[in-house]
């Protein structure tokens, strides 16, 4: 990949002379940051910015999106910092930069936190949907070239992509992106599962893909003698994680499974793709309950397209799937289709309220409307690209410890209710915490991606003034309830060589008494008096009185009298 290959793209796009030009700024600026840097693969490092790049601009997105493809690694591997890159470019681009440097944070290890909530923290943290954008194409380059990193990398990049990213992309309608981010990591987290399917599936793909030829010309002519015009036929074969997941729930029976390869047919308008199925329904008979239409009724991700199968020639069932150029290219880049309205903004502001007013129209895009649900209804198109900001979580707030665990908690959470979520220890011997590497004090209200780390000391206590300003249940439990005990230990203390007496709830036998004297003996209490109290027959109480210098004397004489065979139950009652 080099720079060309942008330039080409920008000419093709018909961009904007400014576009062009802040482009060729950044890719300078970044190849003068990456020089002499190196990917695993040996290549130079900024190979992988330019490939971002490239695909962003594919995308269709804003010249800003595509800048910050090319620095987004700026900061991470070189000297320069967010402020060098504020300076440079400005606000929207710092800003792009530095939230896919956050997310760089995040590490999913498969098993400690759920992965959905990794997912939305995800997006929480990107605030901009351009940033999670930009941290999927950079997955997505990252997974093309994972063959160059160590065997344990591979596994964990591999985990985190299926579980995390992919499934992002999913919803966010990006269905080719997360269908190729789910086939490249495939062969690291299930790599006997792969070979399997390679071997039982190569000659199938195979022989479908000559029947379908064979059904291609037949279908074209019919559409022709119909007079519906189409634009494209095409074989398409699943994915092989999805084709996968499908054969998990058919008893790893391919014979069940009739949608391995599909023929989609490209049409002018909706009324075409309907018009097709007909057609198609024509031709061949369709097998009962497996039209699909999800132009009336899309997938919650937005995904539209009429699906069908029918049986065809030798009674083999094949799918077919109509759609429209737009479907198409929504299915492809889903959000991301439109940010590339932002550009007729640019063009042209009249039409870009056309095209924005039919976006609105779209009540099918579920997704949108999660996305902009908190939000009223918006009178102009800044607003519009405002609302496209994720904003979903409002009363939570996600942070990070410096290994990149995640730790969700209610906004205005503090330092201290991030020590007690982590560890109650943890939580009662701090005295300070580091935010995002800088000292802060323990009332400081913490901000969503925020990387914390909590400075501890031990026999530390908690302060009574950390009361006011805790938001979580747990911590102000855990700290009400030490500094009980330590107001209770003080006043033990006060108390001097008065008498305590403690209560053992017996099941006699002989010798019983002895040891209970020989434990106060070795714990070298000053015994004043043992009686015992005989009302229950078969639970005599014994009684001793002595005292006791601390709290903490007390506790262990309690702890030892209670492994002694035949005591039950111990108490204490202050006189
Ligand atoms: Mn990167």
């Amino acid at each position: 990949m080099n720079v060309n290959a942008i330039r080409e793209i920008l000419i093709k796009q018909n961009r904007p002379q400014e576009d062009c030009a802040l482009v060729e700024r950044a890719h300078k600026f970044a190849e003068r940051a990456h020089k002499g840097q190196k990917r695993k693969s040996g290549e130079p490092y900024i190979t992988h910015p330019l490939a971002t790049a490239s695909r962003i601009l594919e995308m269709h997105l804003d010249a800003a999106t595509v800048a910050a493809a090319l620095l987004h690694d700026v900061c991470e591997d070189t000297e320069i910092s967010i402020e060098d890159i504020r300076k440079e470019f400005g606000e929207e681009i710092a800003v792009l930069v530095e939230g896919v440097t956050k997310l760089d944070k995040i590490r999913y290890k498969g098993t400690e936190r759920s992965a959905e909530s990794l997912r939305k923290m995800f997006l929480a943290i990107a605030e901009d949907i351009r940033i999670v954008l930009l941290k999927l194409v950079d997955r997505l380059h990252n997974m093309e070239t994972l063959e160059h990193l160590p065997p344990e990398k591979q596994k964990r990049i591999a985990l985190e992509t299926l579980d995390i990213y992919a499934p992002l992309s999913y919803r966010l309608g990006m269905t080719e992106l997360s269908g190729d981010l789910e086939d490249l990591a495939f062969p690291y987290v299930y790599p006997q599962e792969y070979d399997w399917l390679i071997r039982t599936t190569k000659e199938q793909y195979k022989n479908l893909d000559e029947y379908l030829k064979t059904l291609k010309p037949r279908l074209a002519e019919e559409l022709q003698r119909e007079e519906i015009p189409f634009q494209d036929i095409h074989a398409r074969a699943k994915h092989y994680y999805s084709l996968y997941k499908k054969l998990l729930k058919y008893d790893m029976d391919l014979a069940k499974i009739a949608d391995i390869v599909a023929l989609r047919v490209i049409l002018p308008s909706i009324e075409d793709c309907y018009g097709a199925l007909g057609v198609v329904h024509k031709l061949w008979r369709p097998m009962p309950g497996k039209i699909k239409d999800y132009i009336a009724l899309p997938k919650p991700n937005g995904y539209r397209s009429l699906h069908t199968t029918v049986f065809g020639p030798d009674e083999r069932p094949v799918e077919f799937q109509m759609r429209t150029r737009e479907m198409h290219e929504e299915a492809e880049n889903g959000i991301a289709a439109h940010w590339s309205y932002s550009e007729l903004k640019r063009a042209n502001t009249k039409e870009y309220a056309k095209a924005n007013t039919a976006l609105m129209n779209k009540k099918q895009y579920a997704w949108i409307g999660q996305l902009r649900e908190w939000q009223k209804e918006f009178e102009n198109p800044d607003e519009f690209l405002e609302s496209l900001k994720i904003d979903f979580f409002k009363n939570r707030i996600f942070v990070l410890t410096p290994k990149g665990d995640v730790f969700d908690l209610p906004e205005g959470s503090t330092p201290v209710d991030f020590a007690y979520n982590v560890h109650t220890t943890i939580g009662n011997t701090a005295t300070g915490a580091r935010v995002n590497g800088k000292m802060t004090s323990l009332d400081y209200q913490l901000k969503n991606g925020d990387v914390v780390e909590i400075v501890t000391q031990k026999n530390k206590k908690p302060s009574s003034d950390w009361l006011k300003f805790v938001k979580t249940g747990h911590a102000r439990k855990s700290v009400s309830s030490l500094l009980k005990k330590f107001s209770e230990e003080k006043a033990f203390e006060k108390r001097g060589g008065e008498l305590t007496e403690l209560r053992l709830t017996v099941q006699d036998r002989i010798g019983l008494l002895r040891d209970v004297t020989n434990v106060l003996a070795k714990q070298k209490i000053n015994v004043k008096s043992v009686t015992t109290d005989t009302k229950h027959r078969s639970w005599p109480v014994i009684i001793i009185q002595a005292p006791f210098k601390s709290r903490k004397d007390l506790e262990q004489t309690m702890v030892k009298l209670k492994t002694i065979k035949g005591v039950e139950e111990v108490s204490y009652k202050l006189l």
